[in-house]
């Protein structure tokens, strides 16, 4: 049986925290389906095609036939339905995340019984970052090399440097 988790997300853009989970979540599934969410509420930074392919670039490295990258637009729980999915992958970082974790989680199965969350942590080393500060960052010029890869860096200051 293949047991196949998706892990849902902004990823605007791709960071460190977010492959540290991915890496952690192949130990645990047969496959991972990396699922951009798109919000029509929420102005990214990148399109849905720029961040899956930051994202395909990123995993270069792990198992191509373990990993999907792909996007979704409404309920999590109908997605994971129609790809089949037996669990939800969110990475854990601070307290802070708890909560609204917390919330999402029980609503989650609260839709879909046979659906579980899987929390995991990241190396500490990542356990402050997210897309947001990172972003942040790099629109002021600071050094983002320690969040994120040298690819996603590039695209950043080239976004920053059109300004748009
Ligand atoms: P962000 O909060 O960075 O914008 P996303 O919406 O892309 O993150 O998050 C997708 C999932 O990845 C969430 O479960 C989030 O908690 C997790 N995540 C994001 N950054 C990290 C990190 N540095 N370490 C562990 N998990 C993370």
């Amino acid at each position: 049986m293949c047991v196949k988790a998706v892990y849902p997300g902004s990823f605007d853009p791709i960071t460190f925290g977010h492959i540290d989970i991915i890496e952690r979540g192949l130990k645990l599934f047969d496959k991972i389906v990396v699922a951009i969410l798109i919000n029509p509420a929420k102005t990214p930074l990148f399109t849905v095609q720029e961040r899956i392919e930051m994202i395909r670039e990123s995993i270069k490295h792990l198992p191509e036939e373990k990993i999907e990258v792909s996007s979704f637009t409404g309920l999590l729980v109908d997605y994971v339905k129609t790809i089949k999915a037996k669990a939800i992958l969110r990475g854990i970082r601070a307290i802070s995340d708890f909560e609204y974790e917390f919330q999402m989680a029980l609503t989650n199965r609260k839709l879909l019984k046979d659906v579980d969350t899987v929390f995991m942590m990241p190396d500490e080393r990542f356990s402050y970052l997210s897309a947001n500060l990172v972003r942040e960052v790099a629109t002021f010029g600071g050094d983002i090399s320690h969040f994120v890869p040298s690819h996603v860096e590039k695209k950043l200051k080239e976004k920053f440097l059109k300004g748009d």
